[in-house]
């Protein structure tokens, strides 16, 4: 057992305690905030949560809902993964079960970051938790009935949820049933896209059914890097997120490495993420340049902001090196796409 404190670079501080249980490291930590203010700390996590916009659901996943919702729901434009992978933004409900919890503190996250561990000890229900955060995502659209920019049709639409982004804050892979929640999402016709950060090798080995998309953040090129910007809470991240590496070539879905990318930190890196990308083997591979917004402002500044044209620099260069193809683009996104097959970059929704 190893007791260790450290200060992120958000500035909270956490007691963590390790403890070896299996073949998974658990952390079990209070932030700063929650020694200082025992008793009435919830209450300031919830009211951040709600003044951001989140619904929280259950005792450890939320809701909340995009950007992009909101504007294909107003006749606008959906997301980057409309235009890469087909998906309506209208019908699509972004959420986490781990709103708390997660394994890293990414300087470059623009969530609120009030993690207190890596445990989840009192988990709810698959069930529960899938129908409340639909409830949930339904109930913060509410105000969008009637208005005058979104069309009966669209509203229509939106109250059948079609996607399910398990991702919005934390480390969705620490929720031991998760592989239930995605068999019940597929049941109702659900598609889901699984993003985490690789530090849980032993969950995606066993995870079932997996996702119908698995997003994997590749966003330290070495494991110096990869220490400073991600700030692992696992002792063993770095080894645990090259095992994920490995692993991704025998997973049976559809899979996308993300880099995450911040100018002169973690970026360009191109030929140690060419080397990365080559064992992952991943059928897409997105580069999206940091956004200087959010909770990141704290660790980073506008400059560490990577220009679009950078982006797709790196990213038809990575193609060349790996032999991919160079497929699509959205520049106020600062992203890019590149595909094994572009053939196969939109998603049959009717096999899901
Ligand atoms: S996939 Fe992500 S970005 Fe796109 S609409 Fe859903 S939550 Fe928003």
């Amino acid at each position: 057992m190893l007791i260790d404190c450290f200060q992120t670079s958000a500035q909270i501080s956490r007691l963590i305690i390790f403890v070896k249980r299996e073949d998974i490291t658990y952390i079990y930590g209070q932030s700063l905030n929650k020694q200082l203010n025992s008793g009435n700390v919830e209450t300031q996590y919830e009211q951040i949560y709600k003044k951001q916009h989140y619904s929280l659901v259950g005792k450890h996943s939320a809701v909340k809902v995009c950007h992009w919702t909101k504007s294909e729901l107003r006749g606008g434009e959906g997301c980057y993964k409309g235009t890469f992978y087909g998906i309506k933004s209208h019908q699509c409900v972004q959420m986490t079960p781990a709103v708390s919890s997660c394994t890293e503190n990414c300087s470059f996250c623009w969530r609120f970051q009030g993690f207190d561990g890596m445990h989840i000890s009192d988990e709810d229900d698959p069930e529960f938790i899938l129908e409340e955060s639909i409830k949930a995502h339904k109930k913060l659209l509410t105000g969008f009935k009637g208005n005058p920019m979104v069309s009966k049709e669209k509203w229509e639409e939106s109250q059948d949820p079609k996607h399910i982004a398990i991702s919005l804050t934390g480390e969705p892979t620490l929720y031991s049933r998760l592989g239930e929640f995605i068999a019940l999402a597929r049941k109702r016709g659900i598609s889901t896209f699984l993003v985490t950060n690789g530090t849980l090798p032993m969950v995606l080995e066993k995870l079932d059914p997996l996702p119908t998309q698995l997003y994997v953040t590749v966003a330290g090129p070495t494991k110096a890097v990869f220490n400073s910007v991600l700030n692992p809470a696992l002792g063993n991240a770095w080894e645990n997120f090259n095992r994920t590496l490995d692993l991704l070539p025998s997973l049976d879905t559809r899979k996308v490495i993300r880099h995450t990318l911040v100018k002169d930190i973690n970026f360009p890196f191109l030929e140690e993420y060419t080397a990365m990308d080559r064992r992952a083997e991943p059928d897409f591979i997105e580069s999206k340049g940091y956004v200087h917004v959010g909770a990141s402002i704290a660790n980073l500044s506008q400059d560490n902001m990577p220009s679009h044209d950078s982006i797709v620099d790196f990213s038809k260069k990575l193609a060349a090196n790996l032999g991919y193809v160079y497929t699509a683009e959205r520049r106020e996104s600062r992203v890019s796409l590149i595909c094994k097959d572009p053939s196969k970059a939109k998603i049959d929704f009717s096999a899901i």
